[in-house]
């Protein structure tokens, strides 16, 4: 299990390995749960592009984030 201390300014940060899997980057909202546990549930706040990292306009798309764009590039594809 990680563990963080928590710094002055009140910050925590997640570890590498853990952005990695997660795909976060530098400068990516995050939404912060308090479980009933007690501990916090930290998710990525939104989804990013897979294909182009973005993260305007992003849906869901079989589970993985596509934007507004690559999605009508994907369309644009067979319509020439
Ligand atoms: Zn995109």
């Amino acid at each position: 299990m990680e563990y963080k201390k928590i710094s002055k300014a009140g910050a925590i940060s997640i570890p590498v390995k853990l952005r990695r899997e997660m795909n976060i980057k530098n400068g990516d909202a995050v939404s912060i749960e308090v479980m009933e546990d007690g501990g916090f549930k930290i998710k990525p706040y939104g989804m990013r592009c897979i294909f182009c990292d973005g993260i305007d306009d992003v849906m869901a798309f079989k589970g993985k984030g596509i934007c507004e764009e690559c999605k009508n590039n994907l369309r644009g594809d067979n319509n020439g």
